[in-house]
């Protein structure tokens, strides 16, 4: 269930996301890991900044939040991102052993250049996975994410489709 902790963790990913960008085009998705009520880490997209594929905001929070714990497995922590993270990023969440995922914007609620996938959910890959201590839930301040992002019938260049 989302509560108010989880309310407030949300508008501090979205102020981060906002200070990237108020544009989609500024890719504004950020990231949050809290461990025991404390902010482990946190991140933003940094993929064309970096010329790394690899860094979207949950990648480079999973990678900081390491860091600070001195440990890669967050075993406990709550990854919070503006978006519903995408199969990579679900993927790292899981060999994370991060307890929850909380998301704002869901998959059908932002434009599909969002996702690498056609049809996979990635709800199924936390179902099929070993550990059975992962929760997903989306809803989380989800308009205000959603405004950060394209909306599914928008018109969007196919240049600015990063999926494609
Ligand atoms: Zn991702």
């Amino acid at each position: 269930m989302i509560d108010e902790a989880d309310h407030s963790w949300m508008r501090l990913a979205i102020e981060l996301a906002r200070q990237k960008g108020t544009s989609p085009r500024d890719t504004p998705i950020a990231a949050v890991v809290v461990m025991e009520g404390r902010l482990l880490a946190s991140a933003v997209n940094e993929t064309e900044e970096t010329n790394d594929a690899t860094a979207h905001a949950e990648m480079v929070a999973f990678r900081k939040g390491g860091a600070a714990h001195g440990d890669m497995d967050l075993r406990g922590a709550t990854l919070y991102s503006t978006l519903q993270p995408c199969g990579m990023c679900t993927m790292a969440s899981i060999w994370a052993k991060v307890g929850r995922i909380v998301y704002g914007a869901g998959r059908e609620d932002v434009h599909s250049m969002y996702f690498e996938d056609r049809h996979l959910d990635t709800m199924d890959f936390i179902r099929d996975a070993w550990r059975d201590d992962l929760t997903l839930e989306g809803g989380c301040l989800t308009e205000e994410c959603c405004r950060l992002y394209f909306r599914p019938d928008d018109d969007v260049p196919l240049e600015d489709q990063g999926n494609i």
